[in-house]
Order: C-alpha cells, then structure tokens, then sequence
C-alpha cells in the first residue's frame, strides 16, 4: 500500500511550491490506489499560527486535494514523539549530552580557527571503555542521535538518482532541547514511521535532512521510505520563484479568476511531463503520474501559459458551473444578477472569449447593471450617418421574432438597404447594448436582452443625438 504526505509548516500560505508538492503526493497515493496524509507540521510555535494553518487547509480544499488521513498535528503528538526518545535513551541510540551552549560556541570557534569544519566532538557520547565527565549539576541536558561514524548513508532518489553521504559528515544531531521539546528532523521521522510512510514526495531543501533521517529511522528499526526530492520552481524571469512574482498563496490565483483545475493542471506540467499533453483534467493526470518523469532540473513559471491554460479550462467548464463562481465576484462588486438573461447564457456566449472568472464577471456585469457606455465611445459611433440606420433597425426590431437567426437577417437586410458595411450598424448596436466594442456577435448578444431591454438600451441612441452639441 502506497502512503504519501504531504507536511508543510504553517508559517505563511500554501505557495505555488508546497501546492505541487501537495499535487505530487496526492496524485502518486491516487494513482497506486494508496493513502495521502496531510501532516501539519507545527512545532516552530513562534513562526506557526492558526490563521496560516487555516490558510493551508482553504488552499487544499481550494485545490480539490482532499487527504485520506489527517490533519495530523505535531503539537499534538509530543508524548509519542518524548516516548520515543526515551526508547531510544534506553536502546542507547540517543545520549543525553551536558555541553553549554557558550561552551559548544567555544568549540566552534575554536575548530573554525584551526580550519576545521565546526561539529560537535562527541564528548558526551558513550563508547565502549570511554569515561564520560560527571553530569554537571542543575544542568538539564539536550538529547543527542548516536549517529554512525563510519560508512555512507545512501539513497536512491527517484528524481535526482542515487546520493551518498559519508556519515563523518554528520555529527550527533539534538533531537531533544534541554527543554524536553523535540526537533524538527526527529519530529519528522517519528511521523514518517508511524504514519507508515512509503513515498516521501518533498521539495529538495530537505536534502540535507536525508541523511539524518535515514540514519535515525534505521535506528529505530523501522523501514526507509523511498524518496523524491522535486527541484525549486524558478519565477518568469529565472530567478527562485518568490514573493517579487506575485502571486504567494494559491488563494490569491482563486481572487484573480483561475479555476483550480487550471491551476493544478498548470503545476503538474511544472517538472513533469507526459508526452505532448498540456491540457489535461485531474482525473487524466492520476492516470498517468509517475515519479519516472519527473525532471532533476528546475522547472520555470511561466504566467502567460497559465493563463493560456485557464482559459482553455474555462471554455471546457459547463456554463452552469462557471455562473456559481462568477455570481459570487458579481455579488461582491454590488451587482444583482437578474433572472433574465441568464448568468450561464450570458456565460456561454462569453466563456470562449476570456481568460479568467475576473473577465467573465466584466462581461456579464453590463447586462445587469444601469448601463452608461463611455462618452467617447458614443461619439465615436453614434455618428451622423448611423443614427437614421439605427433608428430604421430598432423600429423593425420592434416585429421580428426574438432569435439570433431572424436578429442577424435583420441585420443584413438594414445595412444593405442603407449601402453600409456591417460595423456601421454593428459597433454602435453593442456600445450602446454593452458599452464594449468586442462582443460576441450582435445577433447572439442582443438575443440574450429580453426584447425591451434591447430596445430601450438602443433608444439611447437618440438621447445621447438629441442632447449632444449640435456641430456647426
Ligand atoms: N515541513 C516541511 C516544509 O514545509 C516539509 C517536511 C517534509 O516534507 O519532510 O518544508
């Protein structure tokens, strides 16, 4: 049985870089038929707070990554994690170490004077006929792993190939401050092993803590995960993709109208391929996933493609899904949706012409609100010669059966009467109807209005004639 995680530290938001490894996680656990654990990994209680796990938990329901198991909450596991450092006190994998913090500091600057790398010495680690000093009294001591001094600690990573620590590189880690508090490599293995961790799927500044926790976990007897270390995801312009590139938490792509499974499809294609495919949904994608084709190099952000890919979501989306996400952008901009036209009408009409719910929302909000096209446009169309074009057409409009097919014939009919090309008509029809220059086309457009609507939107047309300066 396959059992991934997925164990941010709530320290900010779900960024792009924590949402793909989310995504990874989940997808392989999916794919396998397998687990995925959320494990909220909250010990650095200075820098954890509860408004930025709750933002992790609103970016994953966000996402559509539901977990199988969790939330976990390593604050809440703190007796385990004292339980198994007392094992391992007992088992003689852990010693208590005495040594002062002003007296390790001492240590260090000294090594680093004599040009050796700063480590501790080992002078509180038991060995065979070796006489430890008294424990100096009143001193609670720190917890220290009894790493391995000789050989290599390995792995074979499923994205970066196989890595190789020799283990006179790593000294013996605290896994338990005087304070009793564990530390976070410690914390780690703990959960890895009783949350039966197969598949560690983690960004790769947690290299280093590979080593150690391998070390510790073969300590304890217990299995090593295998494990795949994603590469950073650089911004647009090459540089580690941070908050100088907008957007910081996946929310923040849910207020500028993308839709989750664009964002996801989007994050999947970001060090990962699957022949030619870019446009996929979730269900595709946990078919397909595998560690096997995941790229050791960064991968780049590139927003433009997102939104190319939003928008090729957007026209896949049934139009009655895409009317409950916009009605909500329309609601908070004071705009009440009518019954007539409908949202998901006006949606369908609009849903292949826009790149975002943002843009949507723009569009469908003039068919809603007390219209006032822009001065300028006005005067741009509604010249001399379109005005009697104009009225000729809304008089017959006022008999024709209300369909885009008769519209459009009237259409047609009116601008050859009047020797004109079709813009003539067209272009004033939809600044006065919408207030926008490009629109779907007029026949569509205007059959969305109930027929008054229409009417009384292009009667405007002579107010603005009849109060405008006259021109000399
Ligand atoms: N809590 C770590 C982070 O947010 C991840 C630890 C892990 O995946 O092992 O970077």
């Amino acid at each position: 049985m396959i059992r991934t995680r997925f164990a941010p530290s709530p320290t900010g938001f779900l960024h792009v870089g924590g949402a793909r490894t989310a995504l990874f996680s989940w997808a392989y656990a999916r794919r396998h038929g397998g687990r995925f654990i959320l494990r909220v990994e909250d010990t650095d209680l200075v820098r954890s707070t509860p408004e930025a796990v709750q933002a992790i938990l609103d970016g994953m329901q966000w996402l559509g990554l539901a977990h199988d198991e969790g939330p976990f909450y390593q604050t809440q596991r703190m007796p385990r994690y004292r339980e198994v450092i007392a094992e391992m006190l007992a088992a003689g994998t852990a010693y208590h170490c005495y040594m002062q913090p002003d007296e390790l500091d001492r240590l260090r600057a000294e090594q680093r004077e004599q040009g050796r790398k700063p480590r501790y010495d080992g002078r509180w680690r038991p060995q065979p006929g070796k006489r430890l000093p008294e424990p100096p009294a009143g001193i609670e001591p720190v917890v220290r792993f009894r790493n391995p001094v000789d050989g290599v600690v390995a792995w074979d990573d499923l994205v970066k190939g196989r890595i190789e620590v020799a283990n006179s590189e790593l000294d013996d880690l605290v896994i338990a401050r005087a304070d009793g508090s564990p530390t976070y490599n410690f914390c780690v293995v703990v959960d890895d092993r009783d949350m039966g961790i197969t598949h560690v799927i983690r960004g790769d500044d947690h290299v280093n803590n590979t080593p150690r926790q391998i070390n510790i976990l073969q300590a304890l007897g217990a299995p090593v995960p295998l494990y795949a270390h994603l590469s950073m995801i650089l911004g647009d312009d090459g540089q580690k993709l941070s908050k100088r590139h907008g957007a910081v938490s996946v929310m923040q792509y849910d207020d500028a109208g993308y839709l989750p499974e664009a964002v996801l499809n989007y994050l999947a294609r970001l060090g990962w391929s699957h022949g030619d495919d870019e446009i996929f949904s979730m269900q595709q994608f946990c078919e397909w996933f595998d560690l096997d084709h995941i790229t050791p190099s960064a991968a780049q952000f590139n927003s433009e493609k997102l939104n190319w890919l939003n928008a090729q979501h957007l026209r896949r989306c049934d139009a009655g899904r895409l009317a409950a996400l916009v009605r909500p952008r329309l609601a908070a901009r004071g705009v009440v949706v009518g019954e007539t036209p409908s949202l998901a009408a006006i949606i369908e009409l609009h849903k292949e012409r826009v790149s975002n719910l943002n843009e949507l929302a723009d569009v469908a909000e003039v068919f809603y609100i007390d219209l006032q096209p822009r001065s300028e446009l006005l005067a741009r169309h509604l010249t001399p010669e379109a005005l009697p074009l104009l009225d000729d057409f809304a008089a017959r409009l006022a008999e024709v059966p209300w369909q885009a097919a008769a519209i459009a014939a009237l259409i047609k009919e009116c601008v050859a009467r009047h020797g004109v090309k079709m813009p003539k008509l067209a272009m004033p029809v939809r600044v006065l109807l919408t207030g926008l220059e490009q629109t779907p086309s007029v026949d569509a457009l205007m059959a969305l209005f109930p027929r008054t609507t229409a009417l009384e939107r292009l009667a405007r047309a002579r107010c603005v004639a009849s109060s405008a300066p006259r021109s000399v």
